[in-house]
């Protein structure tokens, strides 16, 4: 089916209850959204043929919503933005993805314009789209391509990882099985950016009616969220692991209203995660996904979160509809316990990366998704994220994993964020060398460290900083940290 579906049938099921808000104000309802995307959609293919790419280049604003589906009713592919990304990086995507048009807000619009066709956001050709006669005829075809997903880049440069409407649909329907049950009753909150997972989300919250909410900041911040979860009823929102931190810095008490967090996207450390279970209850859920499996490899079921360290520290069990395996670098799988790549295969791994067919043929084998990312298994079938391979250090033959020696530091009170990487020596072929960023010495670190993990697995230099370099979704950049060291 065509993700243009959801909507649709949300406008028959939900029509005149509210659909989009932009802080505590309504603005559509599910038919006004569902006409308003058709309109745009009948407008689009006056100008684009089917198959053409709509780049959508805006901070968190809910046109993103009606843009989404307006494209996949047009039989076009969404290509969404990072709106951090510097204008040349937004134009290096756009020239990549062979973008016909771009969507931007008034604020991104000005940068781009060099760049091709760019319409802003509300503007007046914008909104006299809508004058436009709805045509309903989006192609059911799921393999018809659906969005055009840029990588973060945090290990090499950004690929399109191209992502079919049977992608999409196999993704929300592995959200309503695992990680969240919502009904018209609920809303999800866009806390963290519409590019990239809270966009994702967008569709499973659709197709079951519960509200859209955009921030009026349009961005994550951390008291205007919990403001907005204490406003609208069954909140739930996707946020990065450093949002849920920030939330828990607030000191505020879990708004009556708040029913789900999902977090995910990069490492959410263990004590991190007990501060914010003991802040705010029983209210969390974790993915481990990829842009090349959009949000769905393994998940860790609210439920999970009653369980023993292990399985908190644990990314949790393969998802609906994948199947996941850890491999040896033989390609043989691994013995439960032992450390290798992980690899998925299902109806959500990507079509291949866009107009690149050699790292295409590198990730997927035999439907095989290589991850990158290194983990093991427990014998309950739960997988333990370690590093991706690219971030193992290897120091005197033995191998260190950078996350369990910046938990060890965590844990340490005077540390409030910490990075660990490896660096060329001539003896040890690698040393471990730790960033962080708080109020402790080095001497008390190691004393900390020795008590806890492996002596080899200690740091054997500590960087003090102010800050950990990041990238817009908030991960940190350790090839940036890397290269600080050579
Ligand atoms: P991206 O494709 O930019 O979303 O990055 C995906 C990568 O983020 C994965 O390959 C993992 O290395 C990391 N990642 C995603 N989810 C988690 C998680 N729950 N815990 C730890 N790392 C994660």
């Amino acid at each position: 089916m065509n993700m243009f579906s959801l909507l649709d049938q949300a406008a028959a099921r939900f029509g005149e209850r509210g659909a989009v808000y932009q802080g505590e104000r309504r603005l559509h309802t599910w038919r006004e959204l569902a006409d308003r995307a058709l309109r745009l959609a009948a407008s689009l293919r006056l100008q684009v043929q089917p198959g053409a790419r709509i780049a959508i280049a805006s901070e968190n604003r809910p046109e993103i919503i009606e843009l989404m589906f307006a494209t996949w009713a047009a039989d076009c592919v969404v290509v969404p933005l990072n709106y951090k990304l510097h204008p040349h990086e937004m134009a290096q995507i756009l020239d990549d993805a062979g973008a016909s048009m771009v969507f931007a807000s008034p604020k991104l619009a000005p940068g781009l314009t060099a760049a091709r066709a760019v319409e802003t956001i509300g503007s007046a050709a914008y909104l006299d789209r809508f004058d436009t006669s709805p045509v309903a005829s989006a192609d059911p075809d799921p393999s018809r391509l659906a969005w055009l997903f840029y990588t973060s880049g945090t290990t090499g440069r950004s690929k399109g990882a191209m992502l079919t409407h049977r992608n999409l649909m196999a993704m929300t329907q592995a959200h309503l099985a695992d990680l969240d049950d919502p009904d018209a009753d609920c809303s999800l909150i866009h806390g963290a950016p519409m590019s990239h997972g809270s966009g994702l989300y967008i569709a499973p919250y659709v197709l079951r009616g519960a509200r859209q909410v955009v921030p009026e900041s349009g961005a994550f911040d951390a008291e205007e969220f919990l403001d907005l979860c204490g406003r609208h009823p069954g909140a739930t929102a996707f946020l990065a692991p450093t949002m849920v931190a920030r939330l828990v810095d607030t000191g505020r008490a879990k708004p009556a209203n708040l029913r789900r967090i999902i977090y995910g996207g990069g490492p959410m450390y263990l004590g991190n995660l007990k501060k914010a279970l003991a802040a705010f209850g029983p209210v969390f859920a974790q993915l481990y996904g990829q842009g090349e499996a959009p949000m769905t490899i393994t998940g860790l079921r609210r439920a999970d979160h009653d369980g023993d360290d292990a399985i908190l520290a644990s990314v949790g069990r393969a998802r609906t509809g994948v199947q996941v395996a850890v491999l040896r670098d033989d390609g043989t799988p691994a013995p439960t316990g032992e450390i290798g790549e992980i690899v998925c295969r299902g109806d959500v791994v990507m079509a291949g990366y866009w107009n690149n067919p050699a790292a295409t043929a590198e990730t997927v084998k035999d439907g095989w998704l290589f991850t990158g990312d290194k983990g093991s298994f427990d014998e309950r079938g739960y997988l333990t994220l370690r590093d991706r391979s690219k971030d193992v250090v290897i120091s005197g033959g033995s191998n260190i994993y950078p996350r369990e020696v910046e938990e060890a530091l965590l844990d340490h009170p005077g540390v409030a964020e910490a990075a660990v990487v490896g660096t060329p020596d001539p003896e040890w072929g690698e040393i471990v060398v730790a960033f962080v960023v708080g109020d402790v010495a080095a001497g008390d670190l190691d004393a900390h460290l020795l008590e806890r993990i492996a002596r080899f697995k200690r740091p054997k230099r500590y960087e003090f900083v102010d800050a950990l370099p990041k990238n817009s979704y908030g991960k940190v950049l350790k090839r940036e940290l890397r290269a600080r060291l050579s």
